[in-house]
């Protein structure tokens, strides 16, 4: 059953190359052209082999730098996306500027900004399901002096930190993606989206 699946879910070679590779056979044809693997290479909706993503370990690096050094203050998705994005802070109460002094200080910030918001909104979700970064529920204090407490989901590190560190971790990019794109009413959507399959699998 296993193998079954590997092998229907394996797009990257002809399912006749395949299953005739498996039984020992050693001049096997690299394409049937009439296999639905082939088929779908024709119609150009699997590339011949080559990624279509790339590496994105030194984005990653950034926001796992980032919200290890920001942490006794607290990030949250959206505040990272913006620290990266090099978006202006809200600077409302005294916690506030003081968080926005101390990210706005960072090398880090903005560093983002011309991979754009889509990108960025891809890749911490891929640092959370791959677990280099976690979320905490955390209550915060509300306006009104701790009377109301506010639930907040908080960035941390996560149990492959270390793995990550070493490389051992793989966070890809789409390569083809628009530079500076910050389409807000799109990617809010996709944002949410993106969380509520967090919160799902938790
Ligand atoms: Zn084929």
């Amino acid at each position: 059953m296993d193998v079954a699946a590997r092998f229907f879910g394996d797009y990257s070679r002809c399912r006749h190359a395949a299953l005739r590779t498996h039984f020992g056979d050693k001049n096997v044809p690299k394409e049937c052209h009439a296999c639905d693997v082939c088929c779908a290479r024709r119609l150009g909706l699997i590339g011949y082999g080559r990624p279509r993503t790339r590496d994105a370990f030194p984005e990653a690096q950034k926001l796992v730098h980032l919200t290890s050094v920001l942490h006794g203050h607290g990030v949250t998705f959206v505040r990272l996306r913006n620290l990266a994005l090099g978006r202006q802070l809200p600077t409302n109460s005294v916690s506030d500027r003081l968080f926005a002094a101390d990210a706005e200080s960072q090398p880090e910030f903005g560093a983002l900004k011309c991979l754009g918001q889509r990108a960025v909104e891809k890749l911490i979700p891929q640092l959370l399901q791959k677990q280099v970064l976690s979320l905490n529920r955390c209550l915060n204090n509300g306006p009104r002096n701790g009377k109301a407490k506010l639930a907040v989901q908080r960035l941390s590190a996560g149990r492959a930190m270390h793995r990550f560190w070493r490389r051992d971790v793989p966070i890809t990019l789409e390569v083809c993606v628009a530079p500076g794109d910050t389409d807000d009413a799109g990617s809010a959507d996709e944002l949410t989206q993106d969380l509520e399959q967090l919160m799902s699998q938790c």
